[in-house]
């Protein structure tokens, strides 16, 4: 028997044997196919945001990776172990085990999700004029960061901002920025680096193991904390275990416990790596931090040993966090996000490069470039896809950025940026090759495309309730 294998980007050896997925169906959710004037009411009563559509109205959900993942045959059984005592549930004390297992530090704090950890340890740490800086924003993190006081600041390195730049760890942080950032403000002005594996706004990239070594030596020389945004982490490491020289043959969880070795706590979204539906923690090493974080829980999330989750929640993401570890499970999800780039690369279509770890970006700047960033180009892009096919995807750009709190005025990210992303173990080869089709389809009627004006603006996180029209010629 010979066995085909696909070339890929990056010359990997990154064969379809590789990464066929360690597990088979048991259980099939039906989807409903939608006709084209059925997308035509449902993307105009959605004001042309992908968020507002109905789930019902959508074929392929694209939308994110959070909380979307299929849940295994032992996660489910878990579910009937939930042991739903107010106080000291059993579950609580399996995740809590996993966490110290697999991420290493000494305390846990559950939360309903990630955002909930994020609210705390903002709360917890950060004082007023405080400056945090961090390898790119994410969204709900820099709004608790702002919330908290404090002001973020961007240290990743340059190559993070160019959607064609192939460097392997697009998502490092710029030392040098950051020792500049250090002697401008002040060690004392900086309660801690927010660092984030597999950097979600630059395209799913990754940090390597050498830049996190050299972060926490800088740190040590000013006594600044690192915190670790592990939502995506399990990911992240999956790339320095390819990528990165010496660790070809270190075990993801090896690897992930090493890394986070070099952190002094970690937030956590399950809803993403954890392969739960919802669920989220805080954890970190130093007594004084969890202290203030577990009795701020109890005021906005829930008792400390389950923080807005069931018991059944809790054991549910304790299996979750093992199965997420496990290589052929990380080979074969991201050789999956990777075979539909590789589509996407060989029809030429500006993609964001190298292809991370848990979504396609489609560069909606180099797809329309007659629209200016005002006229919201990457939200009429992901509008187009679903028109074309009923797949749901995102946008990442001007609206997603928001507005600057001083000036007002949008921001004006340099990453204009449309995301597929891929729940996990939820679609087949069969979706990813619709997809792409879709796609392709798209760009091939890219000119005639014209944009949106924003009609509704909420002050919050504008992405997701904002409403567009479109414009005319
Ligand atoms: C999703 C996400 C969060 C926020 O977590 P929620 O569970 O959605 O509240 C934080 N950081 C990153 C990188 C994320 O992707």
């Amino acid at each position: 028997m010979t066995i085909e294998v696909i070339p890929q980007t990056m010359g990997q050896q990154f064969g379809r044997r590789s990464w066929a997925e360690p597990w088979k169906i048991k259980m099939v959710e039906p989807i409903r196919m939608t006709s084209q004037a059925d997308r035509e009411r449902a993307i105009v009563e959605a004001g042309y945001n992908t968020f507002l559509l109905r789930s019902v109205d959508v074929y392929i959900d694209l939308l994110t990776d959070s909380g979307t993942s299929a849940m295994s045959d032992r996660q489910w059984a878990g579910l009937m172990l939930g042991d739903e005592a107010y106080a000291g549930s059993v579950n609580f004390y399996r995740l809590e085990e996993a966490i110290r297992n697999y991420y290493g530090y000494k305390h846990v704090v559950p939360t309903h999700q990630g955002r909930g950890a994020e609210h705390l340890i903002s709360q917890a740490v950060i004082k007023q004029g405080d400056t945090i800086p961090g390898n790119m924003y994410f969204t709900t993190t820099r709004l608790h960061q702002e919330l908290a006081g404090g002001t973020f600041v961007d240290v990743i390195i340059d190559e993070a901002h160019d959607p064609s730049s192939e460097h392997p760890f697009k998502g490092n942080i710029d030392l040098d920025k950051l020792q500049t950032l250090i002697d401008r403000v002040g060690a004392e002005h900086i309660p801690y680096i927010s660092l984030a594996g597999t950097v979600n706004m630059a395209g799913g990239q990754p940090v390597s193991m050498a830049n996190v070594k050299a972060l926490r030596q800088l740190c040590d020389r000013y006594g600044i904390r690192i915190y670790l945004d592990a939502t995506r982490m399990a990911e992240n490491v999956f790339f320095i275990q390819e990528r990165e020289p010496g660790y070809a043959d270190v075990p993801i969880a090896t690897l992930l416990k090493e890394f986070c070795s070099y952190t002094d706590g970690a937030w956590m979204s399950a809803k993403k790596d954890h392969l739960v539906n919802i669920g989220g923690w805080l954890a970190v090493n130093d007594h004084e931090v969890f202290d203030k974080a577990r009795n701020m829980v109890v005021i906005y999330e829930g008792l400390h040993t389950y923080g807005g989750m069931a018991g059944r929640d809790m054991e549910a993401l304790a299996i979750g966090i093992e199965e997420a570890v496990q290589d052929d499970h990380m080979r074969a999800r991201i050789g999956q996000v990777r075979y539909l780039g590789d589509l996407l690369i060989d029809w030429e279509i500006p993609i964001v490069c190298p292809v991370g770890g848990h979504a396609i970006f489609l560069d909606a700047k180099r797809i329309y470039p007659h629209i200016p960033q005002d006229q919201f180009p990457a939200q009429r892009l992901a509008a187009e896809l679903y028109l074309d096919s009923g797949i749901r995807s995102m946008e990442r750009g001007v609206v997603s950025a928001g507005r600057d709190p001083e000036s007002g005025e949008h921001r004006y990210p340099a990453l204009e940026l449309v995301r597929l992303t891929i729940p996990r173990r939820v679609y087949t080869q069969a979706h990813m090759d619709v997809t792409a089709e879709a796609v392709k389809a798209i760009y091939d009627d890219r000119e005639r495309t014209r944009g949106l004006e924003m009609v509704y603006e909420p002050e919050y996180l504008r992405f997701f309730q904002a409403r567009f029209a479109p414009l005319k010629d």
